[in-house]
């Protein structure tokens, strides 16, 4: 517990309208999308630098632990509080500082919505692709620790790819800029890449420079239903390698395909086993080329049923099943542990055949869908989580299903991060030694461990 001296110092540096300690208060800022709870000592809306450096330097002096937050929409408990201390909500850094539209960048502070961003840049002809499906909640922020990937990384790569330079604050209180304002840029250890994806682990990111594309002038959406998994797999495979690499190839199986089926505007065929939504984007004259070299490709397989959107309501419609998949899962139990595990795309038939397995052997329903172009699978196991059997059920599962993945040349955390809930796994997938660098590296940013602890390195709480 952080005495009342101690938030007296901290009210003084943000002000005391930013900081807030009533127990009711505190609630909405203790979890994240996983649900898991803990309770913060206060919680405090800083809005420039040098109050985040202020407060950073108290807690390394004083021990108290800080833990960075962006909107609270994580998927592996980066931003819940453990071990009490502050949450350091960064919502009033909600500036997008510039547009520099000679050079194809911006710079944005951490705050902002995702959504906005791609709008502000889109009403002006440029682009920025990374495409979480929670854009419209998520920060900029939370992206860049978390290195989010999303819907169109398969052609466009993740957040990672349009990082240029940022802005820290070390929990120690120094303010560094790390990377450049230009596309290149070797000076030095690449400290940008680091942080990029560290969890709120390492330092507290005030200012964010990104890398802009032009806008694509069109853009073509096609949905594709088979009988099953393999065959959609085998699809997705045909298509890289007839040299098309669409902005979306996302994929549903069963499961999924089951529970979005109701109240859609575009009927599933009932014999339909998996499910592709595929979208090109560029210039007008290509993407129709790319569009019907797609149609050709699925309907040399085996595919129920194709079409192609005329235009943008169409499209919507299309994305309609796509879109419901994720609150529709509950229609099966009150709760799911998500994992969102990647393999080689060749493989992901494999990976979905061993949670069909799984799901048999532990009578659990375990609904997979996700990003198949980069064999990013998110991978649901529907639960009661009050019930203890169906719980141990659902964690000798998710460790059979990280050793599977491991096997099979893949990774335990494609773009929700370690946090809380993979930490205990890590080390299924990287060596000791390697665990052993990332500590020490956590060490000399941090060395009283004060920002985000208990975060990727597990620790019995
Ligand atoms: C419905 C839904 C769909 C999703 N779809 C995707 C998807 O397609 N792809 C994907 O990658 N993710 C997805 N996510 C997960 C989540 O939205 C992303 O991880 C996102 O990047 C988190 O952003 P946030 O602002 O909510 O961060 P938070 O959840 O608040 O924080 C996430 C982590 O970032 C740290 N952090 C936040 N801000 C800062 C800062 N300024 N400095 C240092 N550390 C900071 C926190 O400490 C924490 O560890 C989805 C989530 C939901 C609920």
């Amino acid at each position: 517990m952080i005495s009342e001296e101690i938030l007296k110092k901290i009210a003084h540096i943000v002000g005391q309208k930013h900081l807030i300690a009533g127990r009711d208060e505190l609630v909405e800022y203790g979890s994240d999308a996983t649900k898991l709870e803990g309770m913060p000592d206060a919680v405090i809306f800083p809005q420039n630098s040098g109050e985040v450096s202020g407060i950073l330097r108290l807690a390394t002096e004083k021990g108290f632990p800080v833990i960075p937050r962006g909107a609270g929409s994580g998927m592996s408990g980066g931003a819940v509080p453990v071990r009490a201390g502050i949450v350091m909500a960064m919502n009033r850094f909600d500036r997008i500082l510039a547009i520099d539209q000679d050079n194809l960048i911006c710079k944005v502070e951490p705050g902002v919505i995702t959504a906005d961003l791609q709008k502000a840049v889109e009403n002006i002809g440029l682009f920025y692709p990374p495409d979480p499906a929670s854009v419209n909640i998520s920060t900029i922020g939370g992206n860049v620790a978390e290195c989010a990937g999303g819907l169109r990384a398969v052609k466009y790569g993740v957040t990672r790819d349009y990082v240029l330079g940022l802005t820290v604050v070390l929990p120690t209180g120094e303010i560094i800029n790390t990377g450049v304002e230009t596309m290149k840029g070797v000076a030095g250890y690449d400290l940008t890449r680091l942080i990029v994806g560290s969890e709120g682990t390492l330092a507290v990111i005030t200012a964010i420079t990104l890398r802009l594309v032009p806008k694509p002038a069109a853009r073509r959406t096609m949905i594709a239903f088979f009988p099953d998994v393999s065959s959609a797999v085998d699809t997705v495979s045909r298509i890289i390698r007839n040299r098309i690499i669409p902005t979306i190839l996302e994929f549903m199986d069963r499961h999924c395909l089951d529970c979005v089926r109701e109240g859609l505007n575009l009927p599933i065929p009932p014999e339909a086993g998996a499910m592709l939504l595929i979208e090109v984007d560029g210039e007008e004259v290509l993407v129709e080329q790319e569009a019907e070299r797609i149609r050709s490709v699925c309907c040399q397989g085996k595919v129920i049923k194709f079409q192609a959107a005329s235009g943008k309501e169409e499209s919507e419609k299309l994305w309609e099943a796509r879109r419901n998949v994720s609150p529709s899962l509950y229609k099966l139990r009150p709760h799911k542990i998500s994992e969102d595990i990647v393999v080689p795309r060749s493989r992901m038939t494999e990976v979905v055949a061993f949670l069909d397995e799984m799901g048999n052997k532990y009578g659990l329903s375990i609904p997979a869908f996700g990003h198949a172009g980069d064999g990013n699978i998110h991978v649901n196991i529907m639960l009661d989580k009050d019930d203890s059997k169906e719980m141990e059920n659902a964690l000798t599962i998710i460790k059979a299903l990280f050793e599977k993945v491991i096997h099979l040349g893949g990774t335990i955390t494609g773009e929700h991060g370690v946090g809380l809930t993979k930490a205990p796994y890590l080390e299924m997938e990287i060596p000791r030694a390697g665990l052993d660098l990332m500590s020490r590296i956590k060490k000399a940013f941090d060395p009283k461990g004060i920002l985000n602890p208990g975060k990727i390195f597990y620790q019995r709480i």
